[in-house]
């Protein structure tokens, strides 16, 4: 009684995309799409499009997704390894705050532009947010 696509209606065939080469490109801060081109024109800004295979990339709605990973991850090493630090080496209290300052920091630095690439590469494999149409 009820077909799954009415006659003269077209089903959705778009492309199925592959997620964990868009991940990876992405946390590369590579284009999901081609994987060569940028993706990112300055530190934290997603390009428009791709400057070498022209993808919509304008389409991505990371949002506070890559600052929440970011956290999470940063979270979950820095605390442990400050209480391993203070029991086995016992450091002078500037020292450790110092240090894990710095490391912490550095690591989010580091974590928060490519959280951001793979967020963008999960929603572009997933066609979300236009990424699709
Ligand atoms: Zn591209």
């Amino acid at each position: 009684m009820f077909d799954e696509f009415p006659e003269g209606a077209e089903a959705d065939v778009s492309p199925v995309r592959e997620l964990k080469p868009a991940l990876f490109r992405g946390w590369k801060r590579r284009c999901p799409q081609c994987g060569k081109g940028p993706l990112m024109k300055s530190y934290l800004k997603v390009r428009d499009t791709c400057p070498v295979c022209g993808e919509d990339l304008h389409h991505h709605r990371a949002d506070d997704g890559p600052a929440y990973l970011t956290i999470l991850i940063v979270g979950h090493i820095m605390a442990p390894s400050i209480i391993w630090a203070f029991t086995v080496f016992r450091p002078e209290p500037m020292v450790l705050a110092t240090t894990f300052t710095v490391g912490c920091v550095a690591l989010s630095l580091f974590l928060l532009p490519r959280l951001k690439g793979a967020i963008v590469g999960f929603q572009w494999a997933k066609q979300m947010h236009g990424f699709g149409g």
